[in-house]
C-alpha cells in the first residue's frame, strides 16, 4: 500500500509556524518515501473559517514550497457523507441519540464536577431502548449522536511513532459527540471519515491531538476500517514555555511574516525542521534534498521545541538560529540564484534597474554587489534597507553611525575631501590600490587608519558596518564615492 499523508489545517487564522512545521514533516516524509501529500482544509467550523484565512494558509504553504499532490479538499464539502456515516453508526448500535438539552448537560457536568469525577456520558439517553429512541426522534425531539464508548473494562492502545505506546481505558473516555443536535459533525468523527475517504495511511500532526487518537481509533473500529499509523509532533512554545499564539506573541508566530521580512523559504524550512527534529549529529544547515534524505520519524523529539525571541530587542524579533540559518543559506546559494530573489525586494523599494537582469556590465556589477553585500546581510530585505546606498543615491545615514564615525573628529571636514581628491587622482580605482592609498594618508596625518575607514564607510554607505571598505568603495565607484565623501564633509 502506498504512503498517503495529509496536512489538515483549520482555516481559523493564518499559517502558524507549528502548522508550517507539521506540513513540512508530512511533505518530507511523503517525498522521502515516494508517497502522496494531501492538503485538506478543515473548514467545518463555519464561524471561524473563511476564504481569507484559507488563502493565507495556501499562501504560506506555497511560499514554503510545500506543494501538495492532491487537494485542497474542503472538509465542508463532505458534510452529507459525515452525517451518513454517523447515522450508520447509530443504526449499527455503535452510537446513540443523546436527547439531553444543553441545560441538562450543563447540570450533569456541574454535578460531576461537584462529585469530583469527570462527566463521561448521557446515561439516561444511552439507556433508552432503540424503540424509545426512535419514537422520540420521530416526534421531532432534537438529539446529538454520541459514540457509545464500550463499557467492557477494556481500553484502546496504539503505538505512536514518536511517543510510543499510548493506552487509554474506555472507562476514562467520554461518549463524545459525532453530530450536534443541529446535525453538524464534530472533529473526531469528521477527521476519521475523511482520513478513511482519502485512504490516509499515516497521520502526522501536533501532539495536542495525541489524546484524541483513542476516540478516533474507536471510530475506525466501529466503521470496520484499518486505522492509519500515527506520529505526533512535539509542540512549539514561546521562550516562556507557553503556547505560541499570535494574540500574545505577535507576528513571530505566522509563517508569512518570514516571507515578508525577507527569509528564504529553504532557510525557513531548515529552521522549521530543526524545531523538534534532529538527525543526531551537529549538522545544522541542510538543503532541502539533504533534509529529505536525512528525515526520519525516529529523529523527532518528545520534548516541546522553543522559538527563542525577544519582544524588546528588534534584532531578535525571531530566533537567532532562524536568522543564522537564513544568513547561511543566503551565502551558500549561487549568486545567480540569489539575483531573482533580491529582484522583487529591490522592485518593491523602487531600487530595481532592468539592466541588472540583462547581460552586460550592469548585470555583472549587480552580481558583484550581491556577492559582497550578502556576507553582511541576514535577510533579503537588508538589500533594500541597509543596502540602499548601493542601489540609490538618496539614502539616509544611520544616526548612530554618523555620531560614532563622523561626529567625533572635526578634522574629518578637511580629511574627507582631501582623501576624495587622492581617490580621484588614483589611476586604478580598485580595492588593491585604494587600501595602501588610504593607509598612507592616515600615516601622514598621524591618525589611525580606522578613523578614515569608518568615516569613509559611513559617508559612502550610510552604515557603520558592512563588507570590507575597499571592496565597498570599488563597488560603489569612484564618482559616487568621492561625491558622497565630499557631501558628508559639508554637513560636518
Ligand atoms: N484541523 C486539525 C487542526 O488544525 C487537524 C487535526 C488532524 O490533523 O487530525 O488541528
Amino acid at each position: 500500500m502506498s504512503l498517503r499523508v495529509r496536512f489538515a489545517p483549520s482555516p481559523t487564522g493564518y499559517l502558524h509556524v507549528g502548522g508550517g512545521r507539521t506540513a513540512l514533516f508530512n511533505w518530507l516524509y511523503a517525498r522521502k518515501h515516494g508517497g502522496t501529500f494531501i492538503l485538506r482544509i478543515e473548514d467545518t467550523d463555519k464561524e471561524r473559517s473563511n476564504d481569507t484565512n484559507t488563502k493565507s494558509i495556501l499562501e504560506g504553504l506555497e511560499w514554503l514550497g510545500l506543494s501538495w499532490d492532491e487537494g485542497p479538499y474542503f472538509q465542508s464539502e463532505g458534510i452529507e457523507r459525515h452525517k451518513a456515516v454517523a447515522h450508520e453508526l447509530l443504526k449499527k448500535g455503535w452510537a446513540y441519540r443523546s436527547f439531553a438539552t444543553s441545560a441538562e448537560l450543563e447540570a450533569q457536568r456541574k454535578q460531576a464536577e461537584a462529585d469530583k469525577r469527570p462527566w463521561l456520558r448521557d446515561d439516561a439517553s444511552r439507556a433508552l431502548s432503540v424503540a424509545e429512541s426512535d419514537r422520540r426522534a420521530a416526534a421531532g425531539e432534537p438529539f446529538a449522536i454520541r459514540f457509545k464508548v464500550p463499557l467492557d473494562g477494556g481500553g484502546t492502545r496504539f503505538e505512536d511513532a514518536v511517543y510510543g505506546v499510548q493506552e487509554r481505558k474506555h472507562a476514562d473516555i467520554e461518549d463524545f459527540a459525532l453530530l450536534r443536535p443541529d446535525g453538524t459533525p464534530l472533529y473526531n468523527h469528521v477527521v476519521v471519515c475523511d482520513d478513511v475517504e482519502m485512504r490516509i495511511t499515516f497521520v502526522i500532526r501536533g501532539q495536542d491531538h495525541l489524546s484524541n487518537t483513542h476516540k478516533q481509533l474507536l471510530i475506525y473500529r466501529a466503521i470496520g476500517s484499518e486505522p492509519p499509523r500515527f506520529a505526533h509532533l512535539p509542540l512549539i512554545n514561546a521562550p516562556d514555555r507557553t503556547k505560541l499564539s499570535k494574540r500574545k506573541h505577535g507576528e513571530v508566530v505566522s509563517v508569512t511574516t518570514y516571507r515578508d521580512r525577507g527569509f528564504l523559504p529553504e532557510a525557513f524550512r531548515n529552521f522549521l525542521a530543526l524545531l523538534g527534529w534532529s538527525a543526531g549529529g551537529d549538522k545544522e544547515i541542510y538543503t532541502t534534498e539533504e533534509l529529505t534524505a536525512a528525515f526520519t520519524l525516529e529523529g523527532i523529539s518528545r520534548s516541546n521545541a522553543i522559538i527563542n525571541f525577544s519582544e524588546s530587542d528588534p534584532r531578535m524579533w525571531t530566533d537567532k538560529k532562524a536568522l543564522h540559518l537564513n544568513q547561511e543559506h543566503l551565502n551558500r546559494m549561487a549568486v545567480e540564484d540569489l539575483a531573482p530573489r533580491v529582484e522583487p525586494v529591490l522592485r518593491g523599494a523602487g531600487l530595481w534597474d532592468d539592466a541588472y537582469a540583462a547581460g552586460g556590465a550592469r548585470h555583472d556589477w549587480f552580481l558583484r554587489a550581491l556577492a559582497l553585500l550578502r556576507t553582511r546581510f541576514v535577510t533579503l530585505s537588508d538589500f533594500a534597507g541597509p543596502g540602499r546606498a548601493y542601489f540609490a543615491d538618496d539614502f539616509e545615514t544611520d544616526a548612530a553611525a554618523r555620531e560614532k564615525n563622523l561626529g567625533k573628529e572635526p578634522r574629518l571636514k578637511e580629511w574627507l575631501p582631501a582623501l576624495a581628491a587622492r581617490f580621484e587622482a588614483e589611476p586604478e580605482f580598485t580595492h588593491a590600490a585604494l587600501e595602501p592609498l588610504l593607509r598612507a594618508y592616515s600615516d601622514e596625518l598621524g591618525v589611525k587608519a580606522g578613523v578614515l575607514i569608518n568615516a569613509a564607510r559611513t559617508a559612502v554607505s550610510g552604515q557603520s558596518v558592512g563588507p570590507s571598505l575597499f571592496e565597498l568603495l570599488e563597488l560603489v565607484g569612484r564618482q559616487r564615492v568621492c561625491a558622497r565623501m565630499r557631501s558628508a564633509a559639508a554637513t560636518l
